[in-house]
């Protein structure tokens, strides 16, 4: 599940990953058993939040049921939306997520800059759960 992933609220909403002491490597979804650079000989894993802003690298129309973590009701009818993949000029990383609502493909554009926010991944009558989502800085709604 997507429990670990992010912290905060608001404006203070980050996504969190992981990083190696010994080579600096960043890993999102986070890495807390070990290393996965294939050439560092090992660190201590060390917790971080990410940078909030990226640019964006890739972006596709997704028209099918995401995979786990991600909840979707079966009953429901699936709606697409457009899937951003953001690369973190900071931590050299690509972290895909979905676009805000009301954003479809033909709002975006490769470079664009993207800000990370919460977004509901799915509710029932007693719960929420959040995810995040990549919002277009330039893009209203
Ligand atoms: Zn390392």
């Amino acid at each position: 599940m997507v429990a670990g992933w992010f912290t905060g609220e608001g404006e203070d909403f980050r996504l969190v990953g992981t990083r190696c002491s010994a080579c600096r490597s960043v890993f999102f979804p986070r890495e807390d058993a070990f290393c996965r650079n294939p050439g560092c000989t090992g660190g201590d894993i060390i917790e971080l939040s990410l940078s909030k802003r990226g640019r964006i690298w890739s972006y596709t129309d997704t028209r099918y049921r995401p995979p786990s973590p991600y909840v979707t009701n079966p009953e429901l009818p699936w709606r697409p939306y457009a899937l951003i993949a953001v690369e973190l000029e900071a931590e050299r990383i690509v972290v895909l997520g979905q676009a805000v609502p009301g954003v479809a493909v033909a709002d975006l554009a490769v470079g664009m800059e993207a800000e990370v926010v919460p977004g509901v991944l799915h509710e029932d009558a007693e719960t929420t759960w959040t995810t995040w989502h990549w919002r277009p800085t330039g893009v209203t709604g």
